[in-house]
């Protein structure tokens, strides 16, 4: 047997490698500086390639969607996913392959652009408000209220006396939402300028996806180290046990999508939802049932 067809046979990969996914990506909750610069944007953890990471991914997906399935009925609980990242690092991918792969009858993804004039003549907040999510419910932030001290701040859209008020008031938010019940997972996609450049470039050669081109991204890689920065800064002000920062090296998307589905699924696990008890009578219920058999087969 060849090794390519070795390598698509998924029943041999060890698809519970022993490998703490949380503990690699998670931000440390010492006060140390954040300097993303030290940090990979290539990593295949435990894995011995792509086919291996995919097939986790997809073990980890069928369980991810038996956990929100119980967190669904369960209806006490809820979890807020957010992601942030530099333009073609893969938010789309991700949500497509893992995130969108939960039951849509309990998931809701909100992608968050350059805010409306009736969104502008609000709170930064009130948009983000609205769509976390309620008891039972998983919400998928593609973007969120973090662009208010990113793009903002590098963009100069608003004077600094304003934005640097906001760490504090996105870290009582959080802190508000968790006291509801909402657990908080934020995810950095982590990506090299080459690996981002090679993405344009796909871009550009499919047509399928020129209407995700835009000369602005251009003008924000000239900007990179003032988005760093914007970054390091938010993840240093806004990290915290409730809501935690994880940085996921993303130049390889296999990796992407395999290390945020094990941090979702450790995550509900930890959760640990549970299906309803019930209050019905079962027997009652059985022998209704029965009946209704004996009537249909007279
Ligand atoms: P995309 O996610 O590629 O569809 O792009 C959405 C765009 O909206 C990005 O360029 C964001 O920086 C921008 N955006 C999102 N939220 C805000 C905000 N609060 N203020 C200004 N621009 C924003
Ligand atoms: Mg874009």
């Amino acid at each position: 047997m060849s090794t390519d067809e070795d390598s698509t046979n998924e029943t041999h990969w060890d698809l519970a490698p022993k490998f703490d996914f949380v503990d690699a990506h998670r931000l440390p909750f010492s006060s140390d500086k954040v300097s993303l610069k030290k940090i990979d944007t290539e990593c295949s953890g435990p894995f011995e390639g792509k086919a291996h990471g995919r097939a986790f991914t997809h073990a980890a997906n069928i369980e991810i969607r038996d956990l929100q399935y119980r967190m669904y009925t369960e209806g006490k609980q809820s979890l807020l996913i957010v992601l942030q990242a530099p333009d073609a690092a893969g938010k789309d991918g991700l949500i497509r392959k893992v995130l969108g792969q939960m039951n849509p009858q309990g998931c809701r993804t909100y992608p968050f652009k350059v805010p409306s004039s009736e969104e502008r003549a609000h709170d930064f907040l009130w948009r983000i408000h609205k769509a976390t999510p309620a008891a039972g419910k998983v919400s998928v932030f593609n973007r969120s209220h973090y662009e208010d001290v990113l793009v903002v701040r590098v963009e100069d859209l608003v004077p600094k006396s304003v934005w640097k008020e906001r760490y504090e008031i996105i870290n009582n938010f959080e802190k508000l939402l968790a006291h509801r019940g909402t657990r908080i997972l934020k995810f950095y996609l982590h990506i090299s300028p080459r690996e981002q450049l090679e993405r344009f470039k796909k871009r550009l050669d499919d047509p399928t996806k020129h209407w995700k081109l835009n000369a602005g991204d251009y003008a924000a890689r000239d900007k990179w180290g003032d988005y760093r920065e914007a970054y390091e800064d938010a993840m240093e002000k806004c990290h915290s046990k409730i809501a935690p920062w994880h940085v996921i090296p993303a130049d390889k998307k296999w990796y992407r999508d395999a290390s945020v589905a094990a941090i979702v699924r450790d995550t509900l696990r930890d959760m640990d939802p549970k299906l309803p008890e019930i209050d019905a009578d079962l027997d009652e219920i059985r022998q209704l049932y029965e009946r209704e058999l004996d009537e249909m087969n007279e």
